[in-house]
């Protein structure tokens, strides 16, 4: 091949890639946006409360914690939210996904982004046959979101709004001790995977981002490392994910990984699946036979 071809399909394939990888997040399109937040007393909920306030949105927030979610409150009007409320709602009350719609509506107007995130307790040990337990949890990650979905819809298909889900790489490949929290992110992916594809064929201009997180370095995750005694390879940043998330849902995109490195193991996970299996088990290997 003559020199200057050569030259030319480089030119051309670096060309492509800068343009599949620039990064076309405006901040400003989050400035006055509506947003209703969930999970944002603490955790990665909370970061992403405050990055939202610094970006001037209107906000409100929901957990079941009403003090820390006055102290998240506050502190978004400190950082130049220009709206904040919050309602205290647990999502195991399969009518708390309405009823939290409804009062943001009232507040807000409209909603210009529904952001998905928390999630219930769950003790990360061997699933003991405790069906019940599974059900609630389920329930609080996996049915609410649905819920509160069916609830936003209307309002986000007049503003041509977002859908942000935040998931984890539990819900593609999953590990042992979070039987059900595995099952209930696998079942968002499943889900709203297919609700994008309906709004599209609909003609709604409504975006899902799904986010595939890896560990991130919140109080909830870290403790439950710990406590199996795991050794965590530096987790995530906390207010790092949460920006990923944010900008994920802000230019559409239909999934965002945090890290970086975790859609690796996504996109490679069918690869060599006895070596995963094999890396899981060492890794996981149960403490005191639990
Ligand atoms: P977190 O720190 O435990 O925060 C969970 C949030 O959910 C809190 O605001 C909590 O507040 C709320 N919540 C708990 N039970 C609830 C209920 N029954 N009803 C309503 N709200 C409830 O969790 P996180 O680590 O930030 O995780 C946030 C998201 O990231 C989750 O979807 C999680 O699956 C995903 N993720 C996290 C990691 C990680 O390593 N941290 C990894 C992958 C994916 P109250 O207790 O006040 O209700």
């Amino acid at each position: 091949m003559a020199r200057l071809t050569k030259i030319v399909i480089l030119a051309v394939s670096v060309g492509i890639l800068a343009v599949l990888w620039r990064d076309t997040f405006d901040s400003e399109i989050l400035s006055g946006a509506h947003v209703l937040l969930t999970g944002a007393s603490k955790g990665i909920g909370e970061q992403m409360a405050y990055h939202y306030a610094r970006f001037g949105s209107e906000l409100v927030i929901t957990a079941r914690n009403k003090t820390l979610l006055k102290q998240v409150e506050e502190k978004c009007l400190r950082l130049g939210a220009r709206k904040v409320h919050s309602i205290s709602a647990d999502m195991s009350d399969p009518k708390s996904g309405n009823q939290v719609v409804q009062f943001a509506l009232e507040k807000l107007g409209s909603l210009n982004y529904l952001v998905l995130n928390h999630i219930g307790y769950d003790p990360f040990q061997m699933w003991d046959g405790n069906a019940e337990h599974t059900s609630w949890l389920m329930q609080v990650n996996f049915l609410s979101y649905v819920q509160l979905t069916s609830a936003a819809l209307p309002s986000l298909i007049e503003t041509k709004g977002s859908i942000i889900v935040v998931s984890s790489l539990c819900g593609k490949v999953a590990i042992p001790y979070a039987a059900t929290y595995s099952a209930s992110k696998s079942a968002l992916e499943g889900f709203f995977t297919s609700l994008r594809h309906e709004l599209a064929i609909q003609k709604r201009e409504v975006s899902v981002t799904l986010c595939i997180l890896g560990l991130i370095d919140t109080e909830s995750a870290m403790e439950k490392m710990r406590a199996r005694g795991l050794v965590t390879v530096s987790p995530h940043p906390a207010a790092e994910a949460a920006l990923g998330i944010i900008r994920g849902g802000a230019i559409r995109a239909k999934e965002i990984y945090s890290p970086w490195w975790v859609e690796g193991i996504v996109r490679t996970r069918d690869w060599f699946t006895g070596l995963q299996d094999m890396i899981i088990h060492r890794y996981f290997q149960p403490k005191d036979g639990q």
